[in-house]
């Protein structure tokens, strides 16, 4: 290998464990800085992003990955004072967190693993408390020395201050929108009564008080979950639990005796239950995610041609009679035409070619007709190879002229296939009403463009006729 192409390769395999090691150095300055700071020092938020960071990239998800992260905490640490020993252990029962968690959920299929269902979302809890319980017992077993309370009381100090941080924190790194998901999708417009309902609910839990108000913004956060995205969800347990746990640690919900063992436990208690309460909305926002998709994948599958692109019947037949309708309600005075179109000898073209060339062919047709049209003009496939046109705004002596040129774009038309070149042709029937005359009904107006093209295809096919003109002039 020439000398470039391998200096190129060794940077783009060290360059993410540079990042990685970087990230990890940075998270846990930022975590040590903040301690000072009171509120901010009831979370180490730093193990549940890493283990999500390793999980959205699981390239550097190895045992070099998992080293580096290590040594970056303990540099961290070391860089602000800490002493080698304190260093190692504690770091090692915060890598005890980030690998539990990944090897836990790494296996797991996408689905899950990015809480889109509700065993992910379980999932995700279950991996959370084993990576605090592992943190929780090498704490117990390495850093006994260091710490002056209990074993027992130390076990529960860390595995509820990893527990709750995780499963607020997790779920915010696998729910995350990817790069390419946020640039295909569309912006809505945001419904933002849950979002006052939650903030409220948590002021009146902190303004109320008692172990009882922890739970007074379950009502909110639901609503908030089947409104918003898991992701957006997530982000909101986030915010509220974390505004609970600061609470109760401030003594704001006056349940807590401050500076007692009782105290302390009576805080770690309230943490865990303020971590197992996010579960529930957890699982409403996926479900109700799940739900919206399929919904949408329905109303796709109801409205579009999945062979073709086109409309299909049910969504013609309700459109067409939208626009009856309101054309009757309104002014009367735009005239219309509907076509029925129909490709010749089509079961010649399966026959000779096989199905494939004709479904192939019925693409292309559908797209040259789509491109002979305009706004507003409806094309759907009724069925097989029949189609049909509607032409708002198009009386029917002049859609003939539109007619023959989607007959003639059509004849133009070849379906390239590797032996051969496939020559198509349409026979169209058309029927219509002219300005302030009422329309017929759809099913009529399909009927005789029907009878036309029976007509059409009588006379010789690759042609275009139009209904009989006698109930078309019909003035009621
Ligand atoms: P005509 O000129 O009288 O319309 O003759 P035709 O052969 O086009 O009409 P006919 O109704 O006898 O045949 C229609 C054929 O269309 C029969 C059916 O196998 C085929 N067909 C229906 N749906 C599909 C489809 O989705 N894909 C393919 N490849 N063929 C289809
Ligand atoms: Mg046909
Ligand atoms: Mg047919």
């Amino acid at each position: 290998m020439p000398v470039e192409p391998m200096v190129v390769a060794a940077q783009s395999r060290l360059l993410p464990y540079a990042a990685l090691f970087g990230l990890t150095l940075a998270l846990t300055l930022g975590g040590i800085l903040a301690r000072p700071i009171e509120s901010l020092s009831l979370f180490w938020p730093v193990n549940a992003v890493l283990a999500g960071v390793l999980l959205r990239f699981p390239r550097q998800a190895t045992p070099t990955g998992f080293a580096l992260v290590w040594l970056a905490m303990v540099a961290a640490d070391l860089a602000c004072g800490s002493t080698w020993a304190p260093a190692l252990w504690f770091n090692l029962c915060n890598l005890g967190v980030v690998v539990t968690v990944w090897k836990l959920l790494s296996r797991l299929p996408r689905v899950h693993r990015r809480m889109r269902t509700p065993f992910g979302v379980l999932a995700v809890f279950t991996a959370c408390a084993a990576g605090a319980a592992v943190a929780a017992s090498l704490a117990c077993v390495m850093a006994a020395p260091w710490f002056e309370q209990s074993l027992r009381a130390t076990w529960l100090a860390w595995f509820s201050e990893q527990f709750s941080t995780s499963v607020l924190v997790l779920p915010v790194l696998l729910t995350a929108p990817s790069t390419r998901a946020v640039l295909r999708s569309s912006t809505q417009a945001i419904r933002f009564a849950p979002l006052l309902v939650l903030i409220a609910s948590l002021a009146f839990s902190i303004f109320f008080g008692g172990p009882g108000a922890i739970a007074f913004p379950i009502a909110a956060l639901l609503w908030c979950a089947w409104t918003y995205s898991p992701f957006l969800v997530s982000l909101l347990t986030l915010t509220a639990g974390s505004t609970l746990i600061v609470a109760v640690a401030q003594n704001l919900m006056h349940f807590i005796v401050p500076q007692s063992e009782t105290g302390v436990a009576t805080l770690m208690s309230a943490r865990l239950g303020i971590a197992m309460l996010v579960l529930g909305p957890l699982v409403v926002a996926c479900v109700s995610q799940a739900n919206r998709s399929l919904l949408a994948r329905l109303a796709h599958q109801a409205t579009i041609d999945h062979l073709t692109g086109v409309l299909t019947r049910s969504a013609f037949t309700r459109r067409a009679n939208a626009l009856l309708d309101s054309r009757q309600q309104h002014t009367q005075e735009l005239p219309l035409t509907l076509m029925m179109l129909d490709i010749d000898h089509f079961k010649a073209i399966n026959d000779r070619h096989g199905h494939a060339v004709g479904d192939q062919v019925l693409r292309q047709f559908a797209r040259t007709l789509q491109d002979q049209l305009h706004d507003g003009e409806l094309l759907a496939r009724l069925g097989g190879e029949e189609f049909v046109v509607l032409l708002p705004g198009l009386a029917p002596e002049r859609a003939t002229f539109t007619a023959e040129r989607l007959r003639r774009a059509v004849q133009d038309l070849h379906v390239v296939q590797s032996d051969a070149r496939l020559q198509i042709t349409v026979s169209i029937g058309l029927d219509g009403c002219a300005a302030g005359v009422p329309a017929p009904s759809l099913d009529e107006l399909l009927a005789r463009a029907d009878q036309a093209l029976y007509r059409a295809k009588a006379h010789g096919r690759n042609r275009v006729e139009q209904a009989e003109p006698q109930r078309q002039l019909r003035v009621t």
